[in-house]
This record gives C-alpha cells, structure tokens and sequence, in this order.
C-alpha cells in the first residue's frame, strides 16, 4: 500500500527545521557578540601593573603576554640595577673613549628623550643616575631608609651634580658616549616606554578595549563601546589613596601623574620626594602637587610630568602646549590648571 502522503506533517516538520536554524543562528551570533574581560594585577617593573580589557567574542586573553612584555623590557634594556640590560651596560661604558654601540629602540628612546630635555632646558635629564643614587630613591621605594633618612651633605650633591648633564652625553653614529662617573637612570620614562610597548601589542590584534595602568600611568585602550571618553582618576594629593576626581580621555592615548606625594621621606620635619631638580641637585619645590600630562606617547607623557613638575605652572603649560600634550596641574594650594579639565567626584 503506497504510503499516504501528509501534507500538514511536512509543512510541521519544515517549519520546525527553520525555526531550530533560526535558534541555532541567534545563539551562534550571541557567542561571537559576547563581551570577554580580561582582569589582571601583578608586579611588574617595581609596580602595580593592572590590565581591564574587554573584547566581543575574543577568547585569548593577552594578560599573560602584556606582563612577559615589561619583564623583558626590564631585564633587557631598562634597570639599571640588573647587569643584563642595555642601559647597565651603557653605564659600565662610562669614560671608555670606545663608548657603547645602542640598540635601534634604545638608540630611538635616547635620542627622544635628550630632545625633550633640551625643550625643557634641562628640567628633565636622564643622566641624574649619580644624583638619584645619592639621595637613595630606590632604597626609598623599598623601604630601607625611611626610619633612619638623612638628606646628603651640600659637598656631596654638588660632587654628584658634576657628574650628570644631558650636554655631556654624546649619541654618534649609534653609539653613545659618556664621561666617567655618568650614569643614566631612565625612572621618570620607563612606565611610558612600557605603556607604548602594551600599545604596539594590542592595536595590532583582536580589538579590545579598556585600560591599562602601570603605577601612576595610564593606557587608554581603543574606544569605549559607546563612542564616550574615558574617565581616567585622578589621585588627591593631599590626601593618601583617595582620587580627587578625573579627566576625559580619547583612545589610544598615555596619561602620566608626577607627585611629591608619590615617593618621599622625611627629616627633621621636612619632606623630601623623588623628583629632584637638576639645577640644584634637591628635591623640586616649584608650588606644584601633582601634574598629569595627556599625550599619545606614553615616553612624551612620562617625561613631561616629570619635567612639568619641575617648573612652575605657567612654564609647565607653555612647555606642554609646545610638545602638544594637554596638561592638569594640582598647585600645592590646591588651585588647577592647564587645558585639561579636572571633573571633581560627586
Ligand atoms: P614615578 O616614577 O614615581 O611616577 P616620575 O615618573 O616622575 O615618578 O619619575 C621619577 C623618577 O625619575 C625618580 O625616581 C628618578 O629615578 C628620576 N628622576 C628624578 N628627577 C628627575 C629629573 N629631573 N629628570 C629625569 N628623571 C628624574
Ligand atoms: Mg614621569
């Protein structure tokens, strides 16, 4: 008996077919549109370094890479503590006639940094490595000396003073030559350099986007789903931990914070902080808290709030307007300036 043919079945059937595509499709879709984050904290380059990235529908998590990224970068070329990087070797080279043939990245963030020290008339030098040493930051940061500080003699800051001067390194045909007793420290750029790596690293792959925070610095990754700026927090430097508002950000941009409240100790009374005035061998007083640079070079943002740190704030705005990084300054009268707007938390 031929069997009967059901019309009402097959049409059941079909449309049962397309309506599990359909789910199968939207649940398909969903997965390729969900939103991934990737949150990390650990220690790197002597600092907090925290990655909040999010991706749709990225699965590999670029954490792991991002911290190898600055363990590399201080073991290889930046510490001055550890023998196997390039700047201990262009340390040891100090006096030798020969000098010291520079990687092209080095050879790039010398020249880079020489440049902004010659815009800044010297208010930002990496060769105040006999100075940094003096006055003992990096004891400082570990806690060595903070019960039983005393600032260095005058003789002694002047006798270190005579071996620093951004005028007395020479890059020439890739190399860099030094008189004896230099030594460079690049402490006030290694946060940016290491940012502008962690950039490198991520516009070329998946698009993710979020933040990055190594220290007082900060990585504006991508654009924020809904096209807004980031808000990037400001740290209150009259008051321990506690932000003081924040500051709009556009994408792929570096933001730095300099501040006497980051790193000091005390004597006598007196407050003694980490950002030591070339021109007179001490800590610098120029009336500024704590300045934050914005620029899409995280080395040029690093610099400049050092530097800008260093001058008083008309100087500081000037000096940031002509390397065309926008600037906030928090006076130690708690008065802000500069073109960037400081939105104060409700
Ligand atoms: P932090 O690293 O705490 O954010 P900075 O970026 O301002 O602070 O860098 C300060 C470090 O830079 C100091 O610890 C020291 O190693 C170095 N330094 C201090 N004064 C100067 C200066 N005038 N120019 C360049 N580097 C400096
Ligand atoms: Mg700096």
């Amino acid at each position: 008996m031929k069997p009967k043919f059901d019309r009402n079945r097959l049409i059941a059937s079909l449309v049962s077919a397309i309506v599990l595509l359909i789910f199968m499709f939207i649940v398909i879709k969903n997965r390729q549109n969900a939103t991934v984050s990737f949150n990390e904290t650990a220690f790197v380059m002597g600092t907090v370094f925290q990655v909040n990235l999010s991706s749709q529908g990225k699965t590999e998590d670029p954490s792991a890479e991002l911290v190898n990224i600055g363990n590399r970068l201080e073991r290889d070329t930046l510490s001055w503590r550890l023998d196997s990087s390039e700047v201990a070797a262009i340390n040891a080279s100090a006096g030798d006639p020969q000098g010291h043939e520079l990687s092209p990245e080095m050879e790039a963030v010398l020249t880079e940094c020489l440049r902004i020290s010659a815009e800044s008339d010297g208010a930002f030098d990496i060769t105040l490595g006999a100075l940094t040493k003096l006055w003992d930051i990096d004891g400082w940061a570990n806690g060595d000396n903070k019960g039983d500080f005393v600032p260095p003699a005058k003789s002694e800051i002047d006798e270190a003073l005579s071996n620093c001067g951004y005028e007395k390194l020479q890059i020439k045909d890739h190399r860099i030559y030094m008189p004896e007793g230099m030594s460079v420290d690049l402490g006030a750029v290694g946060k940016g350099i290491y940012l502008d790596s962690c950039r490198d690293y991520l516009s070329s792959g998946d698009e993710l986007r979020g933040v990055i925070l190594a220290g007082g610095s900060v990585l504006t990754a991508g654009e924020k789903e809904n096209g807004d700026d980031w808000n990037v927090g400001i740290t209150d430097p009259f008051s321990d931990g506690e932000l003081i508002g924040y500051i709009q950000v556009g994408p792929w941009q570096s933001v730095s914070t300099s501040g006497s409240y980051e790193r000091f100790v005390e004597y006598e009374g007196e407050r003694y902080h980490h950002i030591l005035d070339p021109a007179t061998g001490y800590p610098a007083k120029k009336g500024n808290a704590s300045v934050t640079i914005v620029a899409k070079s995280g080395l040029l943002s690093d610099a400049l709030s050092t530097a800008c740190f260093m001058l008083d704030s008309d100087a500081a705005v000037s000096l940031a307007k002509r390397m065309g990084a926008g600037i906030c300054i928090i006076t130690d009268d708690g008065l802000v300036k500069g073109d960037i707007e400081l939105i104060h938390q409700k």
